[in-house]
């Protein structure tokens, strides 16, 4: 099991290897025979390229969060997760209120037992 994997990802390292080797090849003949007004043109058709790839990717991430936030919550709220439900915001003060008496609760245990062993000796 473990050899077939290592040996597929030897075979796909080798094919993606002589890929890159084979467009680099084309490019390099490219660009030798290319313009000087052709290598320009690519140049920016590159550059608008990672640009255009970079604000899609941005601008995607932006819509998710967004779509995120205004999906309704659990009482099928819209933007109830950012304190437009009540139920959301009273749900939240109960979980953390049961947050802090559990803490509190270590703490008491702890203390208690720190003081019986001092009691001890
Ligand atoms: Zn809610």
């Amino acid at each position: 099991m473990g050899r077939l994997r290592s040996f597929i990802n030897f075979i796909s390292t080798l094919i993606a290897f002589f890929g890159l080797m084979f467009v680099m090849f084309v490019a390099f003949v490219a660009f030798q025979r290319a313009t000087h007004a052709e290598l320009i043109r690519f140049g920016s058709a590159v550059f608008a390229m990672v640009l255009l790839l970079a604000a899609g990717v941005i601008a995607t991430r932006h819509i998710k969060k967004m779509l995120e936030r205004r999906r309704p919550c659990a009482h099928g709220v819209g933007s109830g997760k950012e304190g437009g439900c009540q139920n959301c915001f009273k749900e939240e003060q109960q979980r953390r209120a049961d947050v802090e008496a559990r803490e509190a609760k270590r703490v008491r245990e702890q203390e208690t037992k720190k003081r019986a062993e001092t009691l001890r000796f």
